[in-house]
């Protein structure tokens, strides 16, 4: 648990700087006579202490040794107590080993494993270590020593740190890996201790496990605590900064969890086992159940010092790995499924994990058997919390560990995925772990089906990206499957379907042939533009904030950045960006796009994206309060930085257009466009088309009066969604019925395009509608000329819109328009599909 241990008294006059004793033993009769001295041994404690040498080598390690009496001596310490000799010459401890703080420990039980977790928290801070070497304040030392770092007693807040800011996190899936490693890093960034407390729990906001030990779930109330104001206002940014987020994507979850599933269906009664659908596709082969294969970890004693060095080591080679493998899956699948290994080489740093290994060297235990204690006691812990979503951190914790260990011991990696059977299989496992799903091998592996694990677990999403079918939650009769079953794997419908007869065996074979045909024909022509049949070509761009995702967006096909959402500039820091910093991100994202279309939007601050630092007023209904557009017309000062920026960059090249969110009526459009003409008059910059987004009804109604004053329309369906149908965007409980394919939602749309094109301006959708397939298709049908959409969603749209004619498309659009549920839209889908491929069970 987070939280602090009783502390162990430390006295002034038991410490002694400068000390300068000509030898160990000398160094250690020094230490006990200081014990004696304050009353803490009898006389006889120094023999015992000099016979502990004998048998354990108490140098921990960086300078520091802990002389400590034998165990069967215990009856020799009055009280507990340390003693300290500074040696800033240093005395040899041992060949090669030097000691210049030499902790001589009296402890009646087990107290000294406090200290120990101190000091091994210190050797993970060289710098302070050093310092504490040559020092001329004993407080300092006495202060290391005795301060358990970002751990406070329970329920009370650290008494050094004077500014809190007491929060209820929002977050719907709670405080998990992804979120709590930014955190991390924000009070990494902030200097200084965070601590962030909840009830009687507190865990430094610098280690990622304690953070997650808090178990924090939606609702709960934490107490984050800094040093500074401005160290809190940075952390206060960076945790309601990822607000918005964490319930847009729980939202969307909840959407794709409750679309309907359209999979394969057995012609014949087959046996099957039913399980929750991770990633879809299908999967025929024969299944290889992974044997959980616990390999025992020996326990070979070895030196202290060497096993710190050897741990050191193995530590820094697996963050390096890491690091590799994060840039491999950013390239390969996206910067946002590479989080995860940023998060496990954050667990790599966790105090405790370290401080438990060297404790258990301390005591005598081999390196790889200490390492592999630590992280089951830590995972452990964090599994016990009753909490799904810290559950599969568990896994991920045991994950990053079992890398370490192959590390210390290559013969314990865990080698049962390196010897699958030489065909495809699919994979039955209890479970998977991340970067096990990450490196798996799909000419090996076409399918998995894991017993546990959930749709969100990060093995899931890596399955999805990954294009591997993949069912989760199957139940431990899965693991009772015989090796070698032939097997149909669903991952639409989550269903295994077991020995299949001839019959279903071929049109299985066909559904797959049709679904790799397409996936072949998407990846193939992502770079090509999109355009039907009959060559109408529609503009598909990309929805990005930050010039470092241009790579992957024009590698998944973008042909420009339809809606770069500039709040996330100001919503992770602590303070607003200045007009330099917002300049150089503008340039960079022009010169990382090459030429390609840039639509940056102004500003879209209030609503779910609340910016702490610019203390708004609270507002009673933040979607229908100062949001967007009306908050850049009342602060001048967060507008007009902008807006030069964005002059200045299109000054210096590169097609930049500008976009203003949440516009209402006619006068802001004129007003807005004002404060553009002055701005570009004073910068003599060059005009730049200026556009708005379409978000809400008033826009869509009026969208003929804006016509005159804009260069385009975006329409955000996100929000005109939310604002037309009065559902919060971010509610999971109505995340299904919040569906942009309600006819209301796509008459309004149709209203928009019909009058920007009288009035000659062009249409984009830069909301989640223009990324799903059939959404894409309708949105053409409605005249749409731009879609801007998540890099990943680019393939799937262009191919969809390359399989139709715009006629067929209209026609389709012209139908949905006209229907009177959102159910009887989605039942167009199916029209869809038969226009654009040849339906795969009919090809059987
Ligand atoms: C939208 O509302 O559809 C949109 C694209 O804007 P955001 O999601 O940033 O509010
Ligand atoms: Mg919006």
């Amino acid at each position: 648990m987070a939280t602090a241990a009783p502390p162990m008294p430390i006295s002034r006059d038991l410490v002694r700087l400068d000390a300068r004793p000509l030898s160990k033993a000398a160094a250690i009769a020094e230490a006990a006579q200081l014990l004696a001295g304050a009353g803490c041994v009898e006389p006889g404690y120094a023999e015992s202490m000099a016979r502990r040498e004998g048998t354990a080598n108490t140098f921990l390690g960086h300078g520091v040794a802990i002389p400590h009496g034998m165990g069967a001596d215990r009856g020799l310490v009055r009280r507990n107590g340390l003693a300290i000799l500074q040696v800033r010459e240093g005395v040899e401890w041992n060949p090669g080993q030097v000691a210049h703080l030499v902790i001589g420990i009296a402890a009646a039980s087990d107290e000294h494993i406090a200290i120990l977790r101190r000091l091994t928290r210190l050797l993970n801070e060289p710098a302070r270590l050093q310092a504490l070497f040559t020092t001329d304040d004993a407080e300092a030392i006495i202060a290391a020593l005795s301060a358990e770092p970002g751990a406070a007693a329970p329920g009370r807040p650290a008494a050094d740190l004077a500014e809190r800011w007491d929060w209820v996190l929002d977050y719907p899936a709670g405080l998990h890996a992804r979120p709590a490693t930014r955190w991390v890093e924000a009070a990494r960034g902030a200097g200084g201790r965070v601590q962030v407390r909840h009830g009687e729990q507190a865990a430094d906001a610098t280690a990622l496990v304690g953070l997650l030990q808090l178990g924090l779930k939606a609702g709960d109330s934490v107490t984050v605590s800094a040093g500074t104001p401005a160290a809190l206002a940075r952390m206060r940014a960076a945790i309601t900064g990822l607000s918005a987020q964490e319930k847009a994507d729980a939202a969307q979850a909840a959407r794709r969890a409750a679309a309907p599933a359209r999979g394969w269906e057995p012609a014949g009664a087959l046996v099957s086992v039913t399980g929750i659908g991770a990633s879809p596709g299908l999967a025929i082969g024969r299944i290889h159940v992974l044997a959980n294969a616990e390999a025992a970890v020996p326990d070979v004693p070895l030196p202290l010092a060497e096993g710190g060095a050897r741990l050191e080591e193995a530590i820094r080679v697996t963050r390096a790995r890491l690091r590799a493998l994060e840039d491999d899956t950013a390239r390969r699948l996206g910067p946002g499924e590479a989080a995860i290994f940023r998060a496990h080489a954050g667990l790599l740093e966790d105090p405790d994990l370290i401080t438990t290994t060297c404790q258990l060297m301390v005591e005598g235990h081999g390196l790889a058997w200490s390492w592999h204690q630590a992280v089951e006691r830590v995972a452990a812990g964090l599994a016990a919390l009753g909490n799904p979503v810290l559950a599969g951190r568990a896994a991920d914790l045991r994950d990053v560990g079992r890398r370490v260990l192959g590390q210390i011991d290559p013969s314990l990696a865990g080698g049962s995925l390196h010897d699958l059977p030489g065909g495809p299989v699919i994979l039955v496992a209890e479970d998977l772990a991340p970067s096990d799903t990450a490196g798996l091998d799909p000419s090996r592996v076409i399918g998995l089906a894991t017993a546990t694990g959930g749709p969100t677990s990060h093995t899931a999403i890596l399955a999805r990206t990954l294009g591997l079918p993949a069912l989760v939650a199957g139940g431990p009769g899965l693991l009772e499957l015989k090796p070698g079953t032939e097997a149909v794997l669903d991952g639409a419908t989550g269903r295994l379907h077991l020995s299949p007869g001839e019959a279903d065996l071929a049109s299985a074979r066909a559904f797959l042939a049709a679904q790799h045909e397409q996936r072949a024909r998407e990846a193939a022509q992502r770079a090509e533009p999109a355009a039907t049949r009959d060559g109408h070509r529609i503009e598909v761009a990309a929805n990005i904030n930050l010039p470092d995702q241009a790579a992957f967006a024009i590698a998944q096909g973008a042909e420009g950045v339809g809606l770069m959402r500039t709040e996330f500039l100001f919503l992770e820091r602590g303070d607003t960006p200045g007009e330099e910093d917002q300049y150089a991100t503008y340039r960079a994202m022009l010169e990382a796009l090459g030429g390609r279309r840039l639509i940056v939007r102004a500003l879209d601050i209030g609503g779910d994206k609340q910016v702490p630092h610019l203390r708004l007023p609270v507002e009673a209904n933040p979607f229908l309060g100062v949001r967007g557009a009306r908050l850049l017309l009342r602060r001048p000062d967060l507008m007009e930085p902008q807006l030069r920026a964005l002059y200045r960059a299109a000054a210096a090249g590169g097609p930049l257009s500008i976009m203003f969110p949440m516009v209402t009526s006619v006068p802001e459009v004129v007003a807005l466009r004002e404060a553009c003409e002055r701005i570009r008059a004073e910068l003599e910059a060059p005009e730049v088309p200026v556009g708005i987004m379409v978000e809400v009804p008033a826009a869509a109604v009026q969208a003929d009066a804006l016509a005159r004053h804009v260069d385009f329309f975006s329409i955000g369906t996100n929000d005109l969604t939310q604002y037309v149908l009065a559902i919060d965007r971010q509610n999971p409980e109505l995340a299904a019925e919040a569906d942009s394919l309600h006819p209301a939602v796509l008459r309004l749309i149709a209203q928009t395009v019909e009058a920007a094109t009288r009035h000659g301006r062009w249409v984009g959708v830069c909301g989640g509608l223009a990324g799903e397939a059939f959404g894409a298709a309708l949105l053409t049908g409605l005249g749409v000329a731009e879609l801007s959409m998540t890099p990943r969603d680019i393939p799937g749209v262009k191919a969809v819109l390359r399989g139709a004619t715009l006629p067929a498309l209209r026609a389709l659009a012209a139908r949905a328009i006209a229907c009177g549920t959102t159910a009887e839209v989605r039942e167009l889908e199916a029209e869809l599909d038969a226009m654009t491929r040849p339906a795969p069970q009919a090809a059987a």
